[in-house]
């Protein structure tokens, strides 16, 4: 393994989910739902199996159907208008999204700023692209993750290329709002950097957080790569079908890059998701509404067995602080966990560069069933 990537070795969610597998226990470390998404996207995927659409290379760019319906939902949702042709390009999943945006903007030197903890996949995208990644911690404070927009802005230097934004923030659950986007905003335009943000959460949002893109901040359109994925928004995480939005020039750079990753992917599952992106508004609230009430199940579970819940706006985890519990080592909490409850969780300290700032947190998926949440409390409460 070369030195780029001698740092990471194998991601936390493949050995924790295998740790899971091995000793039985219940998976709330990896994020994916243990429902499939709706029936009817699901018949949509046969469909085209069996008619013979998709069963070939699509076109490089991804089907016309899914980059049109890509670029109706940024409309109808944020009034944000994207060109299908030029302006949309379909991935494998917001990581290849991830990855052919990074190794496409970045020279080798630049700087990336990125929130601390971070999704796991930046780090290493940022190192293959031979970049240099200048995290900002966010702390807790009254209940939720924040940024401190000073340290921000003290971040950006000469070798900044650009911001790498994720919200709703995984794992913490933090929503930024519009005054935090609009700095963020500000500062892109005023030091002129290219703004990567990871949307894919966007349709988990809770209580009264909403989800704002930041391309529909003012001077934001023109710098601004957008991530979406259809594992998240529709409960299909094994399909392997995200996007991306930018302005043509951001598209065609993205593109060159994505083209020798994977060429293309997913074709006869790029048409069931072109029609999962027509679904009616309905789908989205219920979707929301159901997410919301296992947070709501898990969170008083997780404070019932005694931790200290970090109450997300938004995604399908759930930041705890283990210290109530009189432990202080995410490590150590999460490897003793199976056999001491049955239990897979993530050690937040492995999206930290500084690490010791994340070592009492530990994440909760809860994107499971209602059952499975319920037991695991039950397991949990029982341990301490
Ligand atoms: N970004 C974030 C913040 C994520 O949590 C995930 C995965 N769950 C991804 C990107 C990758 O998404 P995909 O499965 O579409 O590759
Ligand atoms: N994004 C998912 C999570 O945060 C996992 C995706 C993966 O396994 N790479 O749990």
């Amino acid at each position: 393994l070369n030195r780029r990537l001698a740092e990471f070795g194998t991601t936390i969610f493949a050995e924790m989910s295998a740790l899971a597998m091995s000793t039985g226990s219940i998976n709330l470390g990896q994020g994916f739902p243990d429902t499939d998404g709706p029936e009817e996207i699901r018949e949509a995927a046969v469909r085209a199996l069996r008619d013979g659409r998709g069963n070939q290379y699509p076109p490089g760019p991804g089907i016309p159907e899914l980059r049109t319906a890509i670029a109706a939902h940024q409309e109808r949702r944020y009034g944000l208008s994207y060109d299908p042709d030029t302006e949309v390009l379909v991935t494998a999943g917001a990581t290849e999204a991830i990855a052919a945006t990074l190794l496409a903007l970045l020279e080798p030197g630049d700087e990336v700023i990125a929130f601390e903890p971070y999704y796991d996949s930046y780090a290493a995208c940022i190192a293959m692209a031979g970049g240099t990644r200048v995290p900002v911690t966010l702390r807790p404070h009254e209940g939720s993750f924040r940024l401190d927009l000073d340290e921000l802005r003290d971040a950006v230097t000469d070798k900044t290329r650009l911001l790498l934004i994720n919200t709703p923030h995984n794992p913490t659950g933090t929503v930024l709002t519009r005054e935090e986007l609009a700095e963020i905003a500000k500062l892109a335009v005023e030091r002129d950097l290219l703004v990567v943000t990871d949307e894919v959460y966007e349709h988990l949002v809770f209580d009264d957080a909403e989800h704002l893109p930041l391309a529909t901040f003012p001077g934001m359109r023109e710098r601004t790569v957008t991530i979406g994925s259809a594992g998240k928004t529709f409960s299909f995480t094994g399909w392997k079908v995200g996007w991306v939005t930018a302005p043509p020039a951001l598209i065609s750079a993205v593109r060159s890059a994505k083209q020798f990753l994977t060429y293309v992917s997913s074709g006869p599952f790029q048409y069931a998701v072109a029609e999962a992106l027509t679904l009616p508004d309905t789908y989205f609230e219920a979707f929301r509404a159901d997410m919301l009430a296992k947070r709501d199940v898990l969170a008083a579970g997780l404070t019932e067995a005694g931790f200290e819940v970090f109450r997300p706006q938004g995604t399908y985890f759930i930041t705890t602080d283990i210290r109530p519990l009189g432990e202080s080592d995410g490590f150590a909490f999460c490897r003793a966990l199976p056999e001491r409850a049955g239990v897979v969780a993530i050690p937040n300290a492995v999206f930290y560069d500084h690490r010791e700032a994340g070592a009492p947190f530990v994440r909760f998926a809860f994107c499971k069933q209602t059952e499975v949440l319920e037991e695991a409390a039950k397991r949990l409460k029982a341990a301490w």
